[in-house]
Protein backbone atom coordinates (compact mmCIF):
# COMPACT_ATOMS: atom_id res chain seq x y z
CA UNK A 1 0.00 0.00 0.00
CA UNK A 2 1.40 3.55 -1.08
CA UNK A 3 1.24 5.83 1.72
CA UNK A 4 0.53 9.34 2.36
CA UNK A 5 3.07 11.83 3.88
CA UNK A 6 2.06 13.67 6.28
CA UNK A 7 2.08 17.06 5.79
CA UNK A 8 0.64 19.20 8.63
CA UNK A 9 -2.44 19.16 11.23
CA UNK A 10 -5.95 20.87 11.63
CA UNK A 11 -8.18 21.12 14.31
CA UNK A 12 -11.03 19.30 14.13
CA UNK A 13 -14.20 20.52 13.98
CA UNK A 14 -18.29 20.16 13.77
CA UNK A 15 -19.39 17.35 12.24
CA UNK A 16 -15.70 16.19 12.20
CA UNK A 17 -15.82 16.08 16.17
CA UNK A 18 -19.30 14.08 16.33
CA UNK A 19 -19.57 10.89 18.40
CA UNK A 20 -21.36 9.30 14.92
CA UNK A 21 -18.21 10.37 13.05
CA UNK A 22 -15.77 8.49 15.10
CA UNK A 23 -18.26 5.12 15.05
CA UNK A 24 -17.28 5.48 11.50
CA UNK A 25 -14.26 5.63 11.55
CA UNK A 26 -13.79 2.95 14.33
CA UNK A 27 -16.14 0.53 12.48
CA UNK A 28 -14.06 1.01 9.09
CA UNK A 29 -10.71 0.39 11.50
CA UNK A 30 -12.28 -2.74 13.29
CA UNK A 31 -12.30 -4.37 10.36
CA UNK A 32 -8.60 -3.68 9.39
CA UNK A 33 -9.68 -0.23 7.23
CA UNK A 34 -8.07 2.81 7.34
CA UNK A 35 -11.09 5.92 6.54
CA UNK A 36 -9.68 9.42 6.17
CA UNK A 37 -11.91 12.65 5.40
CA UNK A 38 -11.28 14.38 2.20
CA UNK A 39 -12.71 16.85 -0.45
CA UNK A 40 -15.16 19.31 0.66
CA UNK A 41 -14.67 18.85 4.32
CA UNK A 42 -11.13 19.17 4.85
CA UNK A 43 -11.04 22.15 2.05
CA UNK A 44 -13.62 23.54 4.20
CA UNK A 45 -11.88 23.01 7.78
CA UNK A 46 -8.92 24.47 5.96
CA UNK A 47 -10.62 27.79 5.62
CA UNK A 48 -12.42 27.78 8.91
CA UNK A 49 -16.26 27.46 7.26
CA UNK A 50 -19.35 25.44 8.20
CA UNK A 51 -19.05 22.22 7.63
CA UNK A 52 -21.59 20.61 5.63
CA UNK A 53 -21.56 17.00 3.57
CA UNK A 54 -18.76 14.85 4.73
CA UNK A 55 -16.96 13.16 1.88
CA UNK A 56 -14.55 10.34 3.15
CA UNK A 57 -11.91 7.55 1.44
CA UNK A 58 -11.06 4.38 2.47
CA UNK A 59 -9.49 1.39 2.23
CA UNK A 60 -11.54 -1.44 2.23
CA UNK A 61 -14.27 -2.06 -0.80
CA UNK A 62 -17.44 -1.03 -0.71
CA UNK A 63 -19.39 -4.43 0.65
CA UNK A 64 -16.52 -4.27 3.15
CA UNK A 65 -17.38 -1.15 4.09
CA UNK A 66 -21.01 -1.78 4.42
CA UNK A 67 -20.70 -4.71 6.57
CA UNK A 68 -18.00 -2.84 8.96
CA UNK A 69 -20.74 -0.24 9.13
CA UNK A 70 -23.79 -2.69 9.33
CA UNK A 71 -22.04 -4.69 12.00
CA UNK A 72 -22.19 -1.60 14.44
CA UNK A 73 -25.74 -0.66 13.45
CA UNK A 74 -25.19 2.09 11.00
CA UNK A 75 -27.63 2.27 7.97
CA UNK A 76 -25.98 2.23 5.15
CA UNK A 77 -27.11 3.17 1.52
CA UNK A 78 -25.74 1.87 -1.90
CA UNK A 79 -25.41 4.81 -3.38
CA UNK A 80 -23.03 4.10 -6.16
CA UNK A 81 -21.63 0.75 -5.74
CA UNK A 82 -20.10 0.68 -8.94
CA UNK A 83 -17.88 3.40 -8.50
CA UNK A 84 -16.99 2.65 -4.95
CA UNK A 85 -19.65 4.79 -2.54
CA UNK A 86 -21.82 4.32 -0.34
CA UNK A 87 -23.41 6.40 2.06
CA UNK A 88 -23.34 5.95 5.65
CA UNK A 89 -26.66 7.89 7.24
CA UNK A 90 -26.35 8.85 11.13
CA UNK A 91 -28.20 11.45 13.54
CA UNK A 92 -25.55 13.64 12.63
CA UNK A 93 -25.11 13.60 8.80
CA UNK A 94 -24.11 11.64 5.70
CA UNK A 95 -20.87 10.52 5.58
CA UNK A 96 -19.83 9.50 1.36
CA UNK A 97 -17.33 6.94 1.59
CA UNK A 98 -15.59 5.87 -1.40
CA UNK A 99 -13.14 3.35 -1.85
CA UNK A 100 -9.80 4.27 -2.66
CA UNK A 101 -9.63 3.97 -6.94
CA UNK A 102 -8.35 4.75 -9.99
CA UNK A 103 -9.94 5.57 -13.11
CA UNK A 104 -9.38 2.89 -16.22
CA UNK A 105 -11.27 3.84 -18.87
CA UNK A 106 -12.99 7.14 -18.89
CA UNK A 107 -15.03 8.72 -22.09
CA UNK A 108 -15.75 12.85 -20.95
CA UNK A 109 -19.09 11.37 -19.03
CA UNK A 110 -18.92 8.25 -17.26
CA UNK A 111 -15.55 6.35 -15.85
CA UNK A 112 -14.76 2.39 -15.40
CA UNK A 113 -13.14 2.44 -11.86
CA UNK A 114 -10.93 -0.01 -10.06
CA UNK A 115 -10.04 -0.48 -6.86
CA UNK A 116 -6.88 0.11 -5.23
CA UNK A 117 -5.04 0.13 -1.95
CA UNK A 118 -2.91 2.91 -3.25
CA UNK A 119 -3.68 6.01 -1.74
CA UNK A 120 -1.73 8.36 -4.23
CA UNK A 121 -3.61 7.06 -7.24
CA UNK A 122 -6.94 7.66 -5.73
CA UNK A 123 -5.83 11.26 -5.04
CA UNK A 124 -4.46 11.41 -8.60
CA UNK A 125 -7.87 10.92 -10.34
CA UNK A 126 -9.69 13.70 -8.00
CA UNK A 127 -10.05 17.20 -9.98
CA UNK A 128 -8.01 19.90 -8.21
CA UNK A 129 -4.84 20.12 -6.07
CA UNK A 130 -7.48 21.19 -2.88
CA UNK A 131 -10.15 18.77 -3.35
CA UNK A 132 -7.18 15.75 -3.07
CA UNK A 133 -6.02 16.92 0.69
CA UNK A 134 -7.14 14.01 3.13
CA UNK A 135 -7.12 14.19 6.58
CA UNK A 136 -7.23 11.45 9.41
CA UNK A 137 -9.87 12.02 12.35
CA UNK A 138 -7.32 13.80 14.59
CA UNK A 139 -6.56 15.94 12.11
CA UNK A 140 -3.58 14.82 10.44
CA UNK A 141 -3.23 16.03 6.77
CA UNK A 142 -2.12 14.53 3.38
CA UNK A 143 -2.00 16.62 0.84
CA UNK A 144 0.19 15.18 -2.07
CA UNK A 145 -0.24 18.14 -4.44
CA UNK A 146 -0.01 20.79 -2.01
CA UNK A 147 -3.39 21.75 -2.31
CA UNK A 148 -3.28 23.95 0.64
CA UNK A 149 -1.18 26.65 -0.85
CA UNK A 150 -3.58 27.01 -3.83
CA UNK A 151 -6.26 27.36 -1.58
CA UNK A 152 -4.35 30.15 0.39
CA UNK A 153 -3.77 31.59 -2.81
CA UNK A 154 -7.23 31.16 -4.04
CA UNK A 155 -6.32 29.06 -6.95
CA UNK A 156 -8.15 26.25 -8.49
CA UNK A 157 -5.59 24.14 -9.93
CA UNK A 158 -5.99 20.98 -12.08
CA UNK A 159 -4.24 18.00 -10.91
CA UNK A 160 -2.06 16.69 -14.03
CA UNK A 161 -2.57 18.18 -17.56
CA UNK A 162 -5.51 20.15 -17.57
CA UNK A 163 -6.90 19.58 -20.99
CA UNK A 164 -6.28 15.57 -20.01
CA UNK A 165 -8.14 15.71 -16.83
CA UNK A 166 -10.75 17.48 -19.00
CA UNK A 167 -11.41 15.31 -21.66
CA UNK A 168 -11.47 12.15 -18.80
CA UNK A 169 -14.97 14.20 -17.72
CA UNK A 170 -16.45 17.33 -18.96
CA UNK A 171 -18.29 18.46 -16.09
CA UNK A 172 -15.13 19.30 -14.93
CA UNK A 173 -15.23 22.52 -16.88
CA UNK A 174 -18.01 23.59 -14.93
CA UNK A 175 -16.55 22.90 -11.52
CA UNK A 176 -12.92 24.51 -12.27
CA UNK A 177 -15.75 27.86 -12.63
CA UNK A 178 -17.66 26.82 -9.55
CA UNK A 179 -14.74 26.24 -7.22
CA UNK A 180 -12.89 29.71 -8.94
CA UNK A 181 -16.35 31.02 -7.59
CA UNK A 182 -16.16 29.91 -4.25
CA UNK A 183 -12.22 29.83 -3.32
CA UNK A 184 -10.78 31.39 -6.31
CA UNK A 185 -9.09 35.26 -5.97
CA UNK A 186 -8.88 36.50 -9.88
CA UNK A 187 -7.32 36.60 -11.89
CA UNK A 188 -8.33 32.94 -12.61
CA UNK A 189 -5.94 30.46 -13.80
CA UNK A 190 -5.35 31.12 -17.21
CA UNK A 191 -3.76 27.24 -18.05
CA UNK A 192 -7.12 25.60 -16.69
CA UNK A 193 -9.57 28.68 -18.16
CA UNK A 194 -7.82 27.78 -21.45
CA UNK A 195 -7.92 23.98 -21.53
CA UNK A 196 -11.96 24.73 -20.61
CA UNK A 197 -12.15 26.95 -23.22
CA UNK A 198 -10.76 24.01 -25.59
CA UNK A 199 -13.07 21.28 -24.22
CA UNK A 200 -16.07 23.25 -24.45
CA UNK A 201 -17.53 21.31 -26.84
CA UNK A 202 -17.63 18.23 -24.45
CA UNK A 203 -20.15 20.18 -22.11
CA UNK A 204 -22.70 19.52 -24.74
CA UNK A 205 -23.30 15.72 -23.95
CA UNK A 206 -23.83 16.75 -20.34
CA UNK A 207 -26.96 16.13 -19.11
CA UNK A 208 -28.85 19.52 -17.93
CA UNK A 209 -29.62 18.14 -14.52
CA UNK A 210 -25.93 17.99 -13.98
CA UNK A 211 -25.68 21.15 -15.88
CA UNK A 212 -28.40 22.57 -13.48
CA UNK A 213 -26.42 21.76 -10.37
CA UNK A 214 -23.69 23.19 -11.14
CA UNK A 215 -25.05 26.48 -12.02
CA UNK A 216 -26.84 26.62 -9.11
CA UNK A 217 -24.26 25.68 -7.11
CA UNK A 218 -22.06 28.55 -8.74
CA UNK A 219 -24.66 31.00 -7.88
CA UNK A 220 -24.56 29.95 -4.38
CA UNK A 221 -21.28 31.80 -4.26
CA UNK A 222 -21.36 35.17 -1.93
CA UNK A 223 -20.12 37.08 -5.30
CA UNK A 224 -19.85 34.96 -8.53
CA UNK A 225 -20.62 37.53 -10.93
CA UNK A 226 -16.37 38.54 -12.10
CA UNK A 227 -16.12 34.17 -12.26
CA UNK A 228 -19.53 34.18 -14.78
CA UNK A 229 -17.35 37.14 -16.47
CA UNK A 230 -14.87 34.43 -17.10
CA UNK A 231 -17.47 32.06 -18.32
CA UNK A 232 -18.73 33.82 -20.71
CA UNK A 233 -14.76 35.31 -21.89
CA UNK A 234 -13.99 31.89 -22.44
CA UNK A 235 -16.74 30.91 -24.04
CA UNK A 236 -18.49 28.58 -21.49
CA UNK A 237 -21.71 30.24 -21.18
CA UNK A 238 -22.02 30.74 -24.76
CA UNK A 239 -21.77 27.41 -25.83
CA UNK A 240 -24.32 25.74 -23.27
CA UNK A 241 -26.08 28.40 -21.61
CA UNK A 242 -25.71 31.68 -23.98
CA UNK A 243 -29.31 33.36 -22.46
CA UNK A 244 -26.69 33.24 -19.15
CA UNK A 245 -25.34 36.67 -20.19
CA UNK A 246 -26.57 39.57 -18.21
CA UNK A 247 -23.62 40.02 -15.65
CA UNK A 248 -23.64 43.73 -15.01
CA UNK A 249 -27.19 42.83 -13.50
CA UNK A 250 -25.98 39.74 -12.11
CA UNK A 251 -23.37 42.11 -10.35
CA UNK A 252 -25.76 44.10 -8.75
CA UNK A 253 -27.84 41.41 -7.31
CA UNK A 254 -25.31 39.72 -5.59
CA UNK A 255 -24.37 43.42 -4.25
CA UNK A 256 -28.06 43.56 -3.17
CA UNK A 257 -28.70 40.28 -1.77
CA UNK A 258 -25.34 39.98 0.11
CA UNK A 259 -24.11 43.10 0.49
CA UNK A 260 -26.47 46.05 0.43
CA UNK A 261 -29.35 45.06 1.88
CA UNK A 262 -29.12 44.02 5.65
CA UNK A 263 -32.02 42.53 5.82
CA UNK A 264 -31.86 38.91 7.24
CA UNK A 265 -34.69 37.85 5.09
CA UNK A 266 -32.89 38.61 1.86
CA UNK A 267 -30.08 35.95 1.38
CA UNK A 268 -28.15 35.50 -1.91
CA UNK A 269 -30.63 33.28 -3.75
CA UNK A 270 -29.41 31.36 -6.82
CA UNK A 271 -32.73 31.04 -8.59
CA UNK A 272 -33.09 35.55 -8.27
CA UNK A 273 -29.57 35.46 -9.47
CA UNK A 274 -30.17 33.34 -12.47
CA UNK A 275 -32.95 35.61 -13.64
CA UNK A 276 -30.44 38.22 -13.27
CA UNK A 277 -28.51 37.04 -15.47
CA UNK A 278 -30.84 35.78 -17.84
CA UNK A 279 -31.65 37.87 -21.40
CA UNK A 280 -34.28 37.08 -23.42
CA UNK A 281 -33.50 37.94 -27.06
CA UNK A 282 -36.56 40.04 -27.02
CA UNK A 283 -35.58 41.62 -23.46
CA UNK A 284 -38.60 43.01 -22.32
CA UNK A 285 -39.53 44.38 -25.96
CA UNK A 286 -42.65 42.12 -26.16
CA UNK A 287 -42.65 40.86 -22.24
CA UNK A 288 -45.33 37.72 -23.48
CA UNK A 289 -42.91 36.67 -25.74
CA UNK A 290 -39.98 37.20 -23.17
CA UNK A 291 -41.76 35.33 -20.70
CA UNK A 292 -42.21 32.59 -22.79
CA UNK A 293 -38.79 32.26 -23.50
CA UNK A 294 -38.15 32.65 -19.89
CA UNK A 295 -40.13 29.55 -19.06
CA UNK A 296 -38.91 27.68 -21.68
CA UNK A 297 -35.36 27.89 -20.97
CA UNK A 298 -36.10 27.06 -16.92
CA UNK A 299 -37.87 23.98 -18.22
CA UNK A 300 -34.57 23.32 -20.44
CA UNK A 301 -32.44 23.95 -17.75
CA UNK A 302 -34.95 20.98 -15.83
CA UNK A 303 -35.94 23.21 -12.74
CA UNK A 304 -39.05 22.04 -10.85
CA UNK A 305 -42.31 23.05 -11.61
CA UNK A 306 -42.34 25.10 -8.62
CA UNK A 307 -38.81 26.63 -9.39
CA UNK A 308 -40.28 27.14 -13.04
CA UNK A 309 -42.77 29.16 -12.08
CA UNK A 310 -41.15 31.19 -9.83
CA UNK A 311 -38.52 32.20 -12.43
CA UNK A 312 -41.29 33.14 -15.23
CA UNK A 313 -43.38 35.28 -12.39
CA UNK A 314 -39.72 37.28 -11.92
CA UNK A 315 -39.30 37.69 -15.40
CA UNK A 316 -42.89 38.64 -16.10
CA UNK A 317 -43.56 40.91 -12.97
CA UNK A 318 -40.03 42.62 -12.91
CA UNK A 319 -41.32 45.22 -15.90
CA UNK A 320 -44.00 46.13 -14.16
CA UNK A 321 -42.14 47.66 -10.90
CA UNK A 322 -40.66 50.95 -10.78
CA UNK A 323 -39.06 53.02 -7.76
CA UNK A 324 -41.68 55.67 -7.66
CA UNK A 325 -44.75 53.40 -7.84
CA UNK A 326 -47.92 54.91 -6.03
CA UNK A 327 -48.82 52.74 -2.38
CA UNK A 328 -51.75 51.92 -4.49
CA UNK A 329 -50.51 50.00 -7.28
CA UNK A 330 -47.48 48.55 -4.82
CA UNK A 331 -50.79 47.69 -2.43
CA UNK A 332 -52.67 45.86 -5.66
CA UNK A 333 -49.15 44.16 -6.84
CA UNK A 334 -48.68 42.93 -3.25
CA UNK A 335 -52.20 41.26 -2.79
CA UNK A 336 -51.95 39.82 -6.59
CA UNK A 337 -48.32 38.12 -6.83
CA UNK A 338 -47.82 37.82 -2.97
CA UNK A 339 -44.86 39.34 -0.61
CA UNK A 340 -42.41 36.81 -1.48
CA UNK A 341 -42.66 37.36 -5.42
CA UNK A 342 -43.04 40.92 -5.31
CA UNK A 343 -39.93 41.17 -3.18
CA UNK A 344 -38.05 39.05 -5.86
CA UNK A 345 -39.53 41.12 -8.67
CA UNK A 346 -38.76 44.35 -6.99
CA UNK A 347 -35.25 42.90 -6.36
CA UNK A 348 -34.96 41.99 -10.50
CA UNK A 349 -36.28 45.24 -11.49
CA UNK A 350 -33.71 47.30 -9.05
CA UNK A 351 -30.73 45.47 -10.31
CA UNK A 352 -32.15 45.97 -13.99
CA UNK A 353 -32.38 49.65 -13.31
CA UNK A 354 -29.34 50.01 -11.43
CA UNK A 355 -27.26 48.01 -14.16
CA UNK A 356 -27.85 51.12 -17.05
CA UNK A 357 -26.55 54.10 -16.28
CA UNK A 358 -27.55 56.65 -15.32
CA UNK A 359 -26.53 55.47 -11.30
CA UNK A 360 -29.37 55.52 -9.06
CA UNK A 361 -29.81 58.04 -7.35
CA UNK A 362 -29.92 58.43 -3.16
CA UNK A 363 -33.63 58.89 -3.39
CA UNK A 364 -34.25 56.21 -6.25
CA UNK A 365 -32.26 53.79 -4.07
CA UNK A 366 -34.14 54.59 -0.67
CA UNK A 367 -37.09 54.47 -2.55
CA UNK A 368 -36.71 50.81 -4.19
CA UNK A 369 -35.36 49.88 -0.23
CA UNK A 370 -39.03 51.21 1.03
CA UNK A 371 -40.60 48.75 -1.91
CA UNK A 372 -38.33 46.10 -0.18
CA UNK A 373 -39.69 46.97 3.48
CA UNK A 374 -42.78 47.33 2.22
CA UNK A 375 -43.25 43.88 1.03
CA UNK A 376 -41.58 42.62 4.54
CA UNK A 377 -44.27 44.34 6.53
CA UNK A 378 -47.29 42.96 4.27
CA UNK A 379 -49.56 41.15 5.90
CA UNK A 380 -52.18 39.35 3.43
CA UNK A 381 -54.90 39.87 3.15
CA UNK A 382 -57.82 38.56 1.32
CA UNK A 383 -61.78 39.84 -0.07
CA UNK A 384 -63.90 39.42 2.78
CA UNK A 385 -66.62 38.59 0.33
CA UNK A 386 -67.32 35.46 -1.62
CA UNK A 387 -69.57 34.36 -4.25
CA UNK A 388 -71.46 32.67 -1.84
CA UNK A 389 -72.34 35.45 0.27
CA UNK A 390 -73.73 36.81 -3.27
CA UNK A 391 -75.56 33.69 -3.70
CA UNK A 392 -76.89 33.88 0.00
CA UNK A 393 -78.10 37.56 0.08
CA UNK A 394 -79.95 36.50 -3.79
CA UNK A 395 -78.14 39.53 -5.11
CA UNK A 396 -77.41 37.34 -8.54
CA UNK A 397 -77.79 33.66 -9.75
CA UNK A 398 -74.64 31.48 -10.25
CA UNK A 399 -73.54 32.23 -13.79
CA UNK A 400 -70.61 34.11 -15.55
CA UNK A 401 -71.76 37.52 -13.89
CA UNK A 402 -70.78 35.96 -10.62
CA UNK A 403 -67.02 36.44 -11.74
CA UNK A 404 -67.61 39.97 -12.92
CA UNK A 405 -69.30 41.17 -10.22
CA UNK A 406 -66.53 39.34 -7.70
CA UNK A 407 -63.83 40.99 -9.63
CA UNK A 408 -65.91 44.73 -9.30
CA UNK A 409 -66.26 44.14 -5.36
CA UNK A 410 -62.72 43.62 -5.66
CA UNK A 411 -61.76 46.59 -7.25
CA UNK A 412 -64.33 48.81 -5.15
CA UNK A 413 -62.05 46.81 -2.07
CA UNK A 414 -58.63 47.75 -3.23
CA UNK A 415 -59.85 51.37 -4.23
CA UNK A 416 -60.52 52.09 -1.06
CA UNK A 417 -57.17 50.19 0.49
CA UNK A 418 -58.75 46.85 1.60
CA UNK A 419 -60.67 48.60 4.11
CA UNK A 420 -64.52 48.01 3.57
CA UNK A 421 -65.64 45.27 5.32
CA UNK A 422 -67.80 42.19 4.50
CA UNK A 423 -71.51 44.56 5.41
CA UNK A 424 -70.01 47.77 3.13
CA UNK A 425 -68.80 45.56 0.01
CA UNK A 426 -72.76 43.79 0.34
CA UNK A 427 -74.33 47.48 0.34
CA UNK A 428 -71.91 48.24 -2.70
CA UNK A 429 -72.80 45.00 -4.52
CA UNK A 430 -76.51 45.96 -3.62
CA UNK A 431 -76.32 48.87 -5.49
CA UNK A 432 -74.73 47.96 -8.25
CA UNK A 433 -76.30 48.21 -11.99
CA UNK A 434 -75.19 44.62 -12.48
CA UNK A 435 -77.28 43.37 -9.73
CA UNK A 436 -80.35 45.92 -10.56
CA UNK A 437 -80.29 44.93 -14.27
CA UNK A 438 -80.42 41.57 -12.95
CA UNK A 439 -82.96 41.80 -10.93
CA UNK A 440 -84.87 43.95 -13.32
CA UNK A 441 -85.11 40.73 -15.56
CA UNK A 442 -85.92 38.02 -13.03
P1 LIG B 1 -18.95 20.25 -2.17
O1 LIG B 1 -18.67 21.23 -1.13
O2 LIG B 1 -19.76 20.76 -3.30
O3 LIG B 1 -19.50 18.94 -1.67
P2 LIG B 1 -16.71 18.65 -2.87
O4 LIG B 1 -15.31 19.01 -3.27
O5 LIG B 1 -16.87 17.86 -1.64
O6 LIG B 1 -17.53 19.98 -2.82
P3 LIG B 1 -18.09 16.52 -4.18
O7 LIG B 1 -18.83 16.57 -5.46
O8 LIG B 1 -18.80 16.24 -2.91
O9 LIG B 1 -17.33 17.91 -4.10
O10 LIG B 1 -16.92 15.47 -4.40
C1 LIG B 1 -16.06 15.05 -3.34
C2 LIG B 1 -14.66 14.91 -3.88
O11 LIG B 1 -14.66 13.93 -4.92
C3 LIG B 1 -14.11 16.17 -4.52
O12 LIG B 1 -13.52 17.01 -3.55
C4 LIG B 1 -13.09 15.58 -5.44
O13 LIG B 1 -11.93 15.19 -4.76
C5 LIG B 1 -13.78 14.33 -5.94
N1 LIG B 1 -14.58 14.59 -7.17
C6 LIG B 1 -15.89 14.84 -7.25
N2 LIG B 1 -16.28 15.00 -8.52
C7 LIG B 1 -15.19 14.84 -9.27
C8 LIG B 1 -14.94 14.87 -10.67
N3 LIG B 1 -15.90 15.11 -11.54
N4 LIG B 1 -13.67 14.65 -11.08
C9 LIG B 1 -12.69 14.38 -10.19
N5 LIG B 1 -12.86 14.36 -8.87
C10 LIG B 1 -14.09 14.57 -8.41
MG1 LIG C 1 -18.75 17.06 -0.93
Amino acid sequence: MTVLEATGRLRPYGVMVAPDTARVFDAIEQLGGRARFVGGVVRDALLRRDLHDVDMACDLSPEETTAALEKVGIRVVPTGIKHGTVTAITDAGAYEITTLRMDVLTDGRHAEVAFTDNWLEDAKRRDFTFNAIYCDLDGTLYDPFDGQTDLGDGRVRFIGVAEHRIAEDYLRILRFFRFQAWFGRPPIDPVGAEACRKGVSGLLDISPERIRDEVLKLLRAKSPAGTVGDMIGFGILPAILPQLSHVANLRIMQWLDSTALADPDIRPDPLRRLAALFKSPDDLDDSDVSVNIAEEFARSLRLSNAEVDRFSAMISHAPLIEANLNPDTVRRDLYRMGADRFRDATLLAWSMRAAVPPRCSQDENKAWQNLVTTAANWQPVSLPIQGRDILAAKLLAAGPKMGILLKQAEEYWLDRGCEPDRDELMNYLASHPLVASEQETQ
